[in-house]
Formats: C-alpha cells, sequence, structure tokens
C-alpha cells in the first residue's frame, strides 16, 4: 500500500536534492536585481522590494519551504490550533485590507511544536508561531501583537528587500535549513535529536531571516497599526516586549530565539509605550477559544517533552483556582488528556463541566468544543453519532477546515463512501493545493476496493508535494489496475505529459 510515510520522506529528499538545489541556484542568478545589489550592497529600507522577488516568485519559495515544514514532527498537525492562528490573524487583515500589500495569496498561520518563545515570518506569508510563545501570552492582545509585528514584516516585503541585498547567500541557507528538516522528518527524529536540530539547523530557516534594525522598527509600526485598527489593547504590545526580555534575563538566551531573530532593543520597547499612551485606553476581552488554545498548546508541547503528567497537574490547579474562563479551559485541558490516554467517558465528563460555564452562544460557536465533542465520539467508536455533529456543524462552520476534515473523517469511519467522495470533491475545488485532501480521496479509494483511481489519487497527492517522479510511479501503477476506465487513462495520459515536462524544466 502506498500509504508508506516514512519511506517516501527519503525519497522525498533525494527528490529535493536533485530537484530544488538547482532550482534555488537558478532563483540566486535569475533576479535582475542582482547586478543592481551588487552595485548597491546596502539598500536601504525604503528600497523597491519588487526588483528583488516577485510576489509569486516570492510566494512559490515560501510554499516549497512550507512542504518541508509540514513533513517535520514539530509542524504542528493540530487543525483546531491552527485554525485558531488563523482567524486571529484574519481578524487582525481584515481591519485593514491595504496590509496583504501585494501578497497573491493569503496569509497562512500555524503552530511549531517549540517551547521556545518564538514566532517568524516565511517568504509568501507564511506566519509560524511556537507554542512556548502561545503559552508565555497572558492576553489574546500580546499574541496578536506578535502577530501583528510578523503581519508587518511581509505586509512591507521585508524578505524581498533582504534578498536584494544579500540574495546570493540568503537562499543556500534556507535550502539547506529546509533540506535538514526534511532529513529529520525521514529519519523519525527523537524528540531530543529535533530539539538540536531546531536550535541548530532546521529553523535555521527564520534564523537566517535576520531582518535588520530598521526593518524590526518598521514591523512594530506597521504591528501597533494592525492591533490598533483590528481594536485590541495596544498596550499589550509593550508588555509582552517586557515579558520576552525578562525571559531573557531570567533564562539567558535559551527561551530567547526569538529575540536573535527580532533584536529587541529597549528603544523598540520605549517605541511601544510611547505609541501606547498617546491612544484612548480601550480594554480588549478575550474570545473563549483563547484560554481553549493555549491549554491545547499545552497538551501538545507537553506530549513532546514527556508525559502528560505536569499538563494535568497544571490544569488541576487551574480548575481551583482561575478565572472563569481559565476554570473551563482547565476542565477543557483535562478533557483532551483524558481523550489521549483513550478515555472517552472521562473526556466527555471534563468536556461537559466546561461546556457549564460557557453561554449557549460560545459553545455554539467554539470551534474547540465542537471539535472535541466530534471526537470523543469517534473515541467511543460511534461514527454515527460524530456524523450527527458534523452535519449541524458544516452548516454552522461553513470555513472551518477542522470542521470540514472532521466530517470526512466521520463519514469515512462510518463506510459512507460516496457521500464522502462528493464532500471531498468540493473541498478540492476549494483548496486545489491541499496535498492531504488528494491523500484522503486515495484512502477512501482504498476502501471501495478501487486501486485504479486510489493510484491516480496518490500520484496527484505526490505532484502537490513536488515529488514529481515518485508521482509517475502512482501514475503507472494506476494504469496497470483491471478498473481504470478509459477516461482515467486519458487523464493518467495528460498527467504523464504535464509532469514530465515539469521534470525536465526543473533539470534545466
Ligand atoms: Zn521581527
Amino acid at each position: 500500500m502506498p500509504f508508506q510515510d516514512k519511506t517516501s520522506s527519503s525519497r522525498l529528499l533525494a527528490s529535493f536534492r536533485r530537484m530544488v538545489l538547482p532550482l534555488l541556484a537558478v532563483f540566486c542568478m535569475q533576479f535582475p536585481v542582482y547586478a543592481y545589489a551588487q552595485a548597491n550592497p546596502v539598500p536601504s529600507i525604503g528600497d523597491d522590494a519588487r526588483t528583488a522577488l516577485t510576489p509569486i516568485q516570492e510566494y512559490k519559495l515560501g510554499r516549497y519551504i512550507m512542504i518541508q515544514i509540514e513533513q517535520d514532527p514539530a509542524y504542528v498537525k493540530d487543525d483546531v490550533l491552527n485554525e485558531y492562528l488563523f482567524v486571529l490573524g484574519n481578524k487582525l487583515i481584515a481591519a485593514d485590507p491595504t496590509i496583504r500589500g501585494e501578497l497573491v495569496n493569503d496569509f497562512t498561520f500555524f503552530g511549531i511544536k517549540d517551547r521556545t518563545l518564538n514566532a517568524f515570518a516565511l517568504p509568501g506569508g507564511f506566519i509560524g508561531v511556537h507554542t512556548g510563545l502561545i503559552l508565555a501570552t497572558e492576553t489574546e492582545s500580546e499574541l496578536a501583537s506578535v502577530l501583528s509585528h510578523e503581519i508587518g514584516h511581509v505586509s512591507q516585503r521585508h524578505i524581498a528587500r533582504m534578498m536584494a541585498s544579500s540574495q546570493k547567500d540568503i537562499l543556500i541557507p534556507i535550502a539547506s535549513a529546509a533540506l535538514g528538516l526534511l532529513a529529520a522528518a525521514a529519519g523519525g527524529g527523537t524528540d531530543a535529536a529535533l530539539g538540536t536540530l531546531l536550535a541548530g539547523q532546521g529553523l535555521a530557516i527564520q534564523k537566517q531571516i535576520n531582518f535588520t534594525r530598521d526593518a524590526e522598527k518598521e514591523a512594530d509600526r506597521v504591528g501597533f497599526q494592525i492591533l490598533k485598527r483590528a481594536g485590541f489593547d495596544v498596550n499589550d504590545m509593550a508588555a509582552f516586549f517586557q515579558k520576552m526580555q525578562h525571559a531573557t534575563r531570567l533564562y539567558h538566551d535559551a527561551p530567547s530565539q526569538y529575540l536573535r531573530t527580532h533584536p529587541l532593543t529597549s528603544d523598540r520597547i520605549a517605541d511601544a509605550e510611547a505609541r501606547a499612551l498617546h491612544e484612548p485606553y480601550r480594554q480588549h476581552a478575550d474570545s473563549a477559544d483563547f484560554q481553549l488554545i493555549r491549554a491545547k498548546a499545552r497538551v501538545i508541547q507537553r506530549d513532546m517533552t514527556g508525559g502528560l503528567y505536569e499538563a494535568e497537574k497544571f490544569f488541576a490547579e487551574q480548575v481551583k483556582k482561575g478565572t472563569r474562563y481559565q476554570v473551563a479551559a482547565g476542565y477543557y485541558g483535562l478533557a483532551l488528556i483524558a481523550l489521549q490516554r483513550k478515555d472517552p467517558i472521562l473526556a466527555q465528563l471534563r468536556l461537559n463541566e466546561a461546556r457549564k460555564i460557557f453561554s449557549d452562544t460560545v459553545n455554539r460557536q467554539s470551534i474547540a468544543l465542537n471539535v472535541l465533542a466530534v471526537q470523543i465520539a469517534m473515541e467511543k467508536g460511534k461514527p454515527g453519532d460524530a456524523f450527527k455533529i458534523t452535519r449541524d456543524a458544516i452548516d454552522h462552520f461553513p470555513s472551518s477546515r477542522a470542521m470540514s476534515n472532521l466530517h470526512i473523517e466521520a463519514l469515512s469511519k462510518g463506510h459512507r463512501y460516496d457521500e464522502c467522495l462528493r464532500f471531498l470533491r468540493k473541498m478540492k475545488q476549494r483548496y486545489p493545493e491541499d496535498a492531504s485532501l488528494r491523500k484522503k480521496t486515495a484512502e477512501i479509494y482504498a476502501g471501495m476496493g478501487k486501486k485504479g483511481l486510489m493510484h491516480l489519487s496518490m500520484a496527484e497527492y505526490y505532484h502537490l508535494l513536488q515529488a514529481n517522479e515518485m508521482a509517475l510511479e502512482q501514475l503507472n501503477l494506476a494504469r496497470r489496475e483491471k478498473d481504470t476506465t478509459f477516461y482515467e487513462h486519458s487523464l493518467i495520459d495528460v498527467y504523464e505529459r504535464e509532469w514530465k515536462a515539469e521534470i525536465k524544466e526543473a533539470k534545466k
């Protein structure tokens, strides 16, 4: 069966070496700005980024790095956490659509399982946030201030500008760091080894993206405006800066990767304070999901650093003496732990405790609570119950990926294959670049015993991961199956021509 990620990772690695390193070399040589950069070795912050990297090139590069990161065990595969970051990030962006600047795509927000306080922006609007940073924030405005700062880097096209100034140097470390990430994924990556890798090499991607002091100040200034327009408490930007500086003093440089990539100077803190001073005080009420997501981040992180016992102890305390939302988050955290320990009955009891604290509206609207309810039903071995919740929830949360993915799972576990394929088709139209939807489709075909279609979907999956040679192998397998129809044979031919041309292009 083709669903073996470990072996495919090492083959992906090989195809990455073969295809992407030359591609990056091409990137380095082809930018017309190269001559410009030579003549102007230190471009000022006001230089035109368009000469360096077109928004489409920037997106493609970011997308490629992202494919590597998604294979990394540190990438948070939790739909609920990533969706929360996405919703919060888009709330900030929506307050001022000009912030998108020349970006050709939507922003992407994702979590990284890492205890250090860090967040980073990759080329093309991909913004990563460490779980450690989420846990260090005490208000939603603090977390929003970090996201705003990163959105500021993207909107001012700092990466493209930086490439204009040092373009030859920058892509090589990015490429080797992406390779390092992939190598860890291929090797299975024990937690300890992964920690070393992330500190030393893997997250070199963002370490290489060392913005200048001026770029940092610009991101602060733009970030502040974003935070203000979206209605968050602007005082929390300086407050969180101070918290990070304090953390640095306590632990020396261990938890402060953020400071290495976003050098925090006392004048940056002073600037943020001065800006807030001129604004009328506005309190921002945290969303119910903010505390729930922090509980989730704690469970995800503990899962990596050994045992859930510490997290359980923490939640037990929180339930005793937190604010109303913190108490609810404590019960939610205990429910998550119970579910991880395969005790859906206890998980259900804990979830009920959490729900009692929230209003009916919150209970209806919280993605975190509703997703957990579905997951508990699945763990109880009741896909029918899970399906009932997801079917209603899909209408309620039409743009929720977390809920859509669960709906697919509920349909698949309940053997409602035709319905599942129809829903998958709709999702593929909406998210044409999402490789996981192709893989899911392949799994459904496997369940139905349709091997030709299964291989065809796997071919599309590998193609989206830019592993074209593996995609071609799957096409050959699809061609050999007896159930492949005339229509599929012609589709296979079309794919084969296109993908071979792409391989040829990459080799050039
Ligand atoms: Zn920064």
